[in-house]
């Protein structure tokens, strides 16, 4: 897969557009990416660039009107704000060599950094460092609570799903996003718990769901908080 990438204004929005040639697609489709707020565009073959350029010139406004619906980014920066816990937290740059103090109280994110550089990127490090630690915790909890045992808790930037799980040799791998430690406890207590059912039941059967709430109680709320709100852990990091 060969890539282009070109940037366009259009009404004062600064439009990236990556041009990603696929020979097994069948037409030109665009999306606008949330996390890095990337047009990307797959074009079937050399030959579809002229018409993958104008498709996205006629779709313009509506690929402004995307970018505009997102919510505002949070970029990892010395005094700006970002969600965590369901909160908005002040990110502080720290001469302190240790690497970062979470203040609850102040509601605080003291971050250690040589430079400023290197700022955003210990940010991003300790929010999966944070989310890293606190999932763990919650798996072996509800792992306890279904008799079953846990082999790996990863934690990655995942594009489409909150959480997944694999049983192998009768025990879990359980992936999640680490964007999980921006979100409210109760919704983060809710995608450890969704991901130890499957460990029962690898599927959304009512039996699954009937697991999913005897471990941990009404899903409605978390899913609910996940459904309206998911724009908004996309946003933590994004570029303005
Ligand atoms: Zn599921």
């Amino acid at each position: 897969m060969t890539s282009i990438s070109t940037t366009n204004i259009y009404n004062d929005a600064k439009l990236n557009i990556i041009y990603n040639n696929s020979h097994r697609a069948k037409k030109v489709t665009l999306k606008v990416n949330q996390i890095d707020r990337n047009i990307r565009v797959i074009v079937p073959g050399h030959k579809a660039f002229p018409a993958a350029k104008k498709f996205v010139e006629k779709n313009k406004v509506w690929i402004a009107h995307q970018l505009a619906t997102l919510p505002p980014a949070q970029p990892f920066e010395d005094g700006g704000f970002i969600l965590f816990h369901g909160e908005q937290y002040l990110l502080k740059h720290i001469s302190s060599p240790k690497e970062f103090i979470v203040d609850h109280e102040a509601r605080l994110l003291n971050v250690y950094s040589p430079d400023n550089s290197s700022f955003s990127g210990r940010v991003r490090r300790m929010l999966i460092s944070e989310a890293r630690a606190e999932l763990k915790r919650l798996t072996v909890y509800y792992a306890n609570k279904v008799c079953k045992e846990i082999h790996k808790v990863s934690v990655r930037d995942t594009a489409t799903r909150w959480g997944s799980c694999i049983t192998r040799n009768g025990l879990g791998n359980i992936n999640y996003s680490w964007r999980l430690i921006c979100a409210p406890s109760y919704v983060l207590s809710y995608v450890a718990a969704h991901e130890c059912a499957h460990l029962v039941e690898a599927n959304h059967s009512k039996d699954f769901w009937d697991v999913c709430s005897e471990i941990y109680g009404d899903v409605n709320r978390p899913r609910q908080w996940l459904k309206h709100n998911g724009p908004l852990l996309y946003a933590v990091g994004a570029k303005i």
